[in-house]
This record gives structure tokens, C-alpha cells and sequence, in this order.
């Protein structure tokens, strides 16, 4: 099944999607995880995206349709994934449109986590995450039982660059200015459903669950 998460930075995607992961296999696609990678290894890409990601603003199209029209041709996603992050903008709706249609794919549920900004913030600041497996935790809701040490690995914990109080405000006004139409476009399609995000991880995942299994 194609999946698409929607919502707020901060909302919970990254945390739904592993446990969309862990029950249902499906892989996760997050645009963020892959350009943050890009970035940290110097590539052409990565340096191309940096300056955006740093001011919160979105990264080309261009760059991200091309990084999801690659990925979807791996033989992991031939059963389904989950897009964590993509699409943002109606160009990447629609490319993403056409790519399902060229390789025989079907959108199954797009999957909006709703949470009110003013949860947000305090999300995105304690937020750290595994530079190893990628597991992420947070400083209060979901310490690590070491401090900065993850749970699953032993590996290191890190705080987003993006993830300061500056960076954020910027990054829910893009949201804010992109995210009407693309609920529009993807309720018109019969697809979209709502999801309350305020609840604990657990509870969300049981709404999720339930949609996925219809
Ligand atoms: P997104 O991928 O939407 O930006 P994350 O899944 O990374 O969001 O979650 C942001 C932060 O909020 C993380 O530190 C995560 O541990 C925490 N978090 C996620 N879901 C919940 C929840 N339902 N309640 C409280 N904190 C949550
Ligand atoms: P995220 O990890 O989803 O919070 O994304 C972090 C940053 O990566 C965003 O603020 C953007 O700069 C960039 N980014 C991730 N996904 C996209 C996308 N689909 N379109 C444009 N920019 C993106």
C-alpha cells in the first residue's frame, strides 16, 4: 500500500512511519532523511540544499521529484511505501501523480496528522534523533534511558540544525501557505483522511492502524 503522511514539522510522521515500518513493512520515504544525508556527505545535492533547509524554506522541486522518482523504482517498494515529507508543494502532487501511473501504482490513504501549532515548537526543540539507526526521541515525551545515547543502538543522539525556535516559525508558514490545497486536492480524490496528533504515539498509531486496516 501507498501511503502519504501529512502535517505539521512536529506533527509525528517520522514516528508514525517506523511504526507503520515495524508492523506493516513498508519502507519509509523521507525527502528530509535523504537530503539531510546528501548534505552531510558533501554530495552536489546536498550542497544545493543546504541553504534552503537551513532558512526553512523547501527545496526545489526539481531536486525532490527526482530523488522520489529514483527511489520508488527500488525492489523494496514494490509492495508499498510510506512518502514521510513528499509531497509538499501541487508540482510535486502532480509529478508524484504521473510517477504512480507510469510504474502501474495505486495511492492507498493520505494520512493528515493533525497537531496545533502551539504543541509544535516544543516538539521540534526537544526532538533528537540516532545518527546511527535513525530512531527518533524526545528530550521530555520520549527520553532515551541514557542521556544522548539511543535505546535501540548505543549510537549517538543529535538535534537537528533545523530544529531551533527561528528556523521553525519559518518552516510552519511554509506549511501553512502549502498545505490547504494539497488537503484539497487529495480529499477530492477521496483520499485523505484526518488524524487527531495531539494523543500519545500509541494512540495515533491506533488511527493510523485503523485506516490502513480499512
Ligand atoms: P515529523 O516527522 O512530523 O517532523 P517527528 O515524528 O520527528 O515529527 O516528531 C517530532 C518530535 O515529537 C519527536 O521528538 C517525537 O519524539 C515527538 N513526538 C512524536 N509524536 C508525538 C506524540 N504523539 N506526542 C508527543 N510527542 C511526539
Ligand atoms: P523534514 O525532515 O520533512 O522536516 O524536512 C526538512 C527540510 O528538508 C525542509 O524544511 C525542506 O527544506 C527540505 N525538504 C524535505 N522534503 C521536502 C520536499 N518534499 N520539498 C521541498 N523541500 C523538502
Amino acid at each position: 500500500m501507498i501511503l502519504i503522511l501529512l502535517g505539521p514539522p512536529g506533527a509525528g510522521k517520522g514516528t508514525q512511519a517506523k511504526k507503520i515500518t515495524e508492523k506493516y513493512k513498508f519502507p519509509q520515504i523521507s525527502t528530509g532523511d535523504i537530503l539531510r544525508a546528501a548534505v552531510k556527505e558533501g554530495t552536489e545535492m546536498g550542497l544545493k540544499a543546504k541553504g534552503y533547509m537551513d532558512a526553512g524554506k523547501l527545496v526545489t522541486d526539481e531536486v525532490v521529484i527526482e530523488i522520489i522518482k529514483d527511489r520508488i523504482k527500488e525492489d523494496d517498494c514494490s509492495n508499498g511505501f510510506i512518502l514521510d515529507g513528499f509531497p509538499r508543494t501541487m508540482a510535486q502532487a502532480s509529478s508524484l501523480g504521473d510517477m504512480l501511473k507510469e510504474n502501474g501504482m495505486e495511492l492507498g490513504h493520505v494520512l493528515d496528522i493533525s497537531v496545533d501549532e502551539s504543541f509544535l515548537v516544543e516538539r521540534l526543540t526537544g526532538r533528537r534523533t540516532c545518527k546511527n539507526c535513525g530512531f527518533g526521541y524526545h528530550i521530555r515525551f520520549s527520553p532515551s534511558s541514557t542521556d544522548g545515547v539511543c535505546d535501540k543502538c548505543g549510537g549517538g543522539l543529535f538535534q537537528r540544525d533545523d530544529d531551533n525556535e527561528e528556523t521553525v516559525k519559518n518552516r510552519f508558514e511554509v506549511y501553512k501557505d502549502q498545505s490547504d490545497e494539497l488537503k484539497s486536492f487529495y480529499s477530492g480524490l477521496g483520499k485523505y483522511q484526518l488524524i487527531d496528533g495531539t494523543t500519545d504515539p500509541e494512540s495515533v498509531f491506533k488511527a493510523v492502524s485503523a485506516v490502513i486496516d480499512g
